[in-house]
């Protein structure tokens, strides 16, 4: 029997030399310094030291050497193992400090902005303004009607007795509806509706027997280009009266209140003679401006922008309803009058808000909306 040889020369296992040992302990270093970030120095952890990196495949060498070779090369592996956590450790401690400082500067944030304030909202001052006036026409008893603003011919011209050639008709003033295929658009017989008057001749069908008080805000439609004064997609609000007995001093009386309403007890109105197809008689009605109220008529050294100096704002047309109208919506005009009036939404907001630019209406910038605040 012999005694252990103590001088046994194990078989240098490549991964294990010491030289092999420091090249990978000094790629692991190298790597952790030239990591510019937390992302990059994950990489490199995980390359150096995870369980395929070369340290722990030479540690795993280890385990196969004989017990005298152990010792050592454990001890050679050890040490390259704790400077490399250590290096990690301190690369990592460095790359966070960064970090820190690097989002304390970029990500400054400032405590006294509010951190809960959602902007208002405001509802746009046509609606607005449509809304108040169908509030001033219902609190009279007024109902609020609506009818189809893609309308039938025979409702936005023929009921409301606007003549086969009747120039409104034509193709440049008014949007026709493509018919199905091969009918061309002014052939059939649909219309974007012009004004908010075939709401009458609706309402005057859909209910037979007045009395009837109604009114109409909605939208219409011209084949106007988009300007400063013009705008193809426009509003009106429409009032209809027909009952035993109605004339024209309660057409009168009606628009009196809702301009005061609007603007100012002390406000007055008036008619002017004018002709629409249907209403008969039919008149302007103005307003006297409710700015200059009549100073600056024919005084240079006072103009008045909300009115050119002119004393009087035109609102739109009123008139009472024509007996043809009354008969094509089967109302007997023997027994019944009524009145009527329209004007464009747009216009009033204009006057009655110094509003320069119809355009402002439509662009929907909330800019434009929000000076008005909000009403409910
Ligand atoms: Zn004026």
């Amino acid at each position: 029997m012999s005694a252990p040889n103590k001088s046994y020369d194990p078989v240098e296992v490549e991964a294990l030399k010491p030289e092999e040992i420091e090249r990978m302990r000094d790629e692991a270093l190298a790597a952790f310094a030239a990591a510019g970030d937390l992302d990059e120095l994950a990489h490199a952890k995980t390359a150096h030291t995870g369980g395929t990196s070369p340290l722990a495949l030479a540690n795993r060498e280890i385990g196969a050497l004989p017990p005298q070779a152990k010792a050592e090369a454990g001890k050679r592996v050890g040490q390259a193992r704790g400077a490399v956590n250590k290096a990690f450790a301190e690369r990592l401690a460095q790359l966070e400090a960064e970090r820190d400082e690097r989002v304390l500067v970029e990500e400054a944030v400032d405590v006294t902005l509010p951190y809960d304030r959602v902007p208002a909202g405001a509802r746009h001052p046509l609606t607005t303004l449509m809304d108040r006036i169908a509030d001033i026409f219902t609190a009279m008893g007024y109902e609020v009607a609506e009818g189809p603003e893609v309308e039938a011919e025979w409702f936005n011209f023929d009921a409301l007795n606007f003549t086969p050639d009747h120039p409104a008709r034509q193709m440049q003033d008014t949007f026709f509806v493509r018919g199905p295929e091969g009918v061309e658009g002014d052939e059939s017989g649909v219309v974007l509706r012009t004004h908010t008057s075939p709401v009458q001749a609706r309402a005057l069908l859909e209910r037979r027997e007045p009395p009837v008080y109604i009114v109409c805000p909605g939208r219409v439609y011209r084949t106007d280009e988009l300007d400063a004064t013009h705008t193809p997609v426009f509003h009106q609000v429409e009032l209809l009266a027909v009952d035993e007995g109605l004339t024209m001093a309660d057409l009168k009386g009606t628009i009196d209140h809702m301009v005061k309403s609007l603007f100012g007890d002390d406000v007055t109105t008036r008619l002017r003679p004018n002709f629409f197809p249907f209403t008969e008689p039919s008149a302007e009605m103005d307003m006297q401006c409710y700015v200059c109220r009549g100073a600056s008529v024919g005084n240079p050294d006072r103009p008045c922008r909300t009115c050119s100096s002119e004393g009087w704002i035109e609102l739109g047309g009123c008139g009472m309803v024509n007996p043809k109208v009354l008969t094509a919506c089967g109302v007997d005009p023997e027994k019944y009058s009524g009145f009527a009036f329209g004007f464009g939404i747009e216009r009033m907001l204009m006057f009655r808000h110094n509003v320069e630019d119809m355009r402002d209406m439509v662009e929907g910038d909330v800019r434009f909306t929000r000076p008005f605040g909000m009403e409910i």
